[in-house]
């Protein structure tokens, strides 16, 4: 089975969660099931191969697809976090989320000026978090060469925020 065949399987959709009205997607079942996992992670590393040097990943499903590729594809792993976890010199981004709003930090000086970077998350819905993630990845000093996500809401159009970005997403709904 592909990547996109895993996902489809195995995703689960949750009403009114966590408040009335989101159609909430679930993707643990696919992280655990072994099968599914490597696939997710092989499809991802094969779609960016050779063009990043460090993987971010956002806290929290983000960090464990970016442990994964960043073993996988023998590159850094850059963590993501929200608001106020990070000590030192941190840079932050505030955003709106589909639903209410967020701050994202990254600490600077982790890698050399114009590293590649791929960003990593589960789910790209209004695109709100990965379009503030890149902001950090630019501001850090770095290049951002491509966005990789598991699962794409595409009534919400998140891509449109994401500029010229090579978004890759395994399974769009
Ligand atoms: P966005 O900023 O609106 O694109 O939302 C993306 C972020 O919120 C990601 O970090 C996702 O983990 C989380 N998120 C948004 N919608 C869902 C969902 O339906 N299921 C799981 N996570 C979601």
């Amino acid at each position: 089975r592909t990547a996109a065949d895993e996902v489809n399987a195995l995703l689960a959709s949750y009403p009114d969660f966590p408040q009335d009205g989101i159609l909430f997607r679930d993707l643990n079942p696919v992280f655990a099931n072994a099968q599914a996992f490597k696939s997710i992670i092989d499809a991802l590393v094969t779609r960016f191969s050779g063009t990043f040097d460090a993987v971010a990943g956002i806290e929290a499903r983000g960090f464990l697809l970016a442990a994964a590729i960043g073993y996988a594809a023998d590159a850094a792993v850059l963590a993501v976090r929200k608001g106020g976890k990070l000590p030192g010199t941190v840079l932050t981004e505030e955003y709106d989320l589909e639903y209410g709003s967020a701050r994202l930090e990254l600490e600077v000086g982790q890698l050399p000026a114009g590293s590649r970077v791929l960003i990593v998350d589960d789910v790209l819905a209004t695109g709100g978090t990965i379009a503030a993630t890149a902001r950090l990845i630019e501001r850090a000093g770095y290049v951002l060469t491509g966005v990789g996500v598991v699962l794409e809401l595409a009534e919400l159009d998140g891509r449109s925020r994401l500029g010229d970005a090579d978004v890759h997403t395994i399974v769009s709904v």
